[in-house]
């Protein structure tokens, strides 16, 4: 009797260890999409760090063609570097097709073209980015998603995406913490759960872009650099789509030098932007990444 109640908690325990141990990954039709269930509430998205130009699907015509370069490198290193703090796991969601075949981070005409293979893939990776928010919600009761890309622009910055554009990020703090303004971009469920201004949010001692420029990262917003010149980007479709509701985040772009060219420096950006949000998570949403 003692023996089998000793091997039922055994293999209860087991049980309950496995999900922060085990990365199984799930993939969509001919893999061209894959999600790798984590245990935290936090969400990675690589919509641009693809490689696969498979012959039978035709370039797109229009857009951006031009993929992110090192970022689902980037995307995955993070995770790695996450898990090395505490054992937790990020959900990840990566589109392994090439940006010329399929651009996740736009709506589906414009993201795939009207080619059957690429709005599959494009249904596949908006579903399990709603999986993977339906399992963290169910979990954690929200979810916190970063879309992760690479800019190329003058002057190196990290440029954070709340879907702002500059014109309304250089408005006044008045304007900018009303509830109709906060509605408007994708931390609103942030300034709900952490009773935090909206500015002090965006461009504060304790915002994103803060903690980055603080680990040498220069980024925008950020208190240095509170509304960023053009060119920039605001977040596009996928923050859009998925920042609603009890889900929040925000888009990352990291630019090359330094952050992504190469092993050693991604590495390092990974290390730092672990640590970040680790601070950023706690100290704003009680989050722990442990
Ligand atoms: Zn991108």
């Amino acid at each position: 009797m003692k023996y089998g109640l000793h091997l039922l908690l055994l293999t209860l325990l087991a049980f309950v260890e496995l999900p922060a141990q085990e990365q199984v990954s799930q993939f969509g039709t001919k893999k061209h999409v894959e999600y790798i269930p984590g245990d935290l509430p936090l969400i990675l998205c690589s919509p641009h760090g693809g490689a696969l130009k498979p012959s039978g699907m035709p370039d797109r015509t229009y857009g951006v063609l031009g993929a992110d370069a090192y970022t689902q490198e980037l995307t995955r290193l993070t995770a790695a570097e996450i898990q090395k703090l505490g054992g937790h796991r990020p959900h990840l969601v990566l589109s392994h097709l090439h940006r010329s075949k399929l651009d996740p981070n736009r709506e589906v005409k414009e993201a795939a073209q009207g080619n059957p293979t690429a709005i599959t893939a494009w249904k596949e990776y908006h579903a399990f980015i709603e999986q993977a928010r339906q399992a963290v919600i169910k979990q954690h009761g929200m979810a916190f998603v970063i879309d992760m890309h690479g800019q190329s622009h003058k002057g190196e910055r990290v440029e954070l995406g709340y879907l702002h554009p500059p014109s309304e990020l250089s408005q006044s703090i008045e304007v900018l913490n009303a509830a109709e303004f906060i509605a408007k971009g994708s931390l609103a469920l942030l300034v709900k759960r952490s009773g935090r201004s909206y500015t002090e949010l965006l461009h504060g001692p304790r915002s994103m872009g803060a903690l980055l420029s603080a680990q040498g990262y220069r980024s925008t917003p950020s208190p240095q650099i509170p509304v960023p010149d053009e060119p920039y980007f605001k977040g596009g479709y996928t923050i859009a789509r998925h920042c609603t509701g009890e889900t929040t985040g925000f888009q990352l772009e990291a630019n090359r030098s330094r952050l992504r060219d190469t092993p050693a420096n991604r590495q390092k950006f990974a290390h730092a932007f672990a640590v970040v949000l680790e601070d950023y998570l706690s100290g704003h949403l009680k989050i722990s990444l442990r």
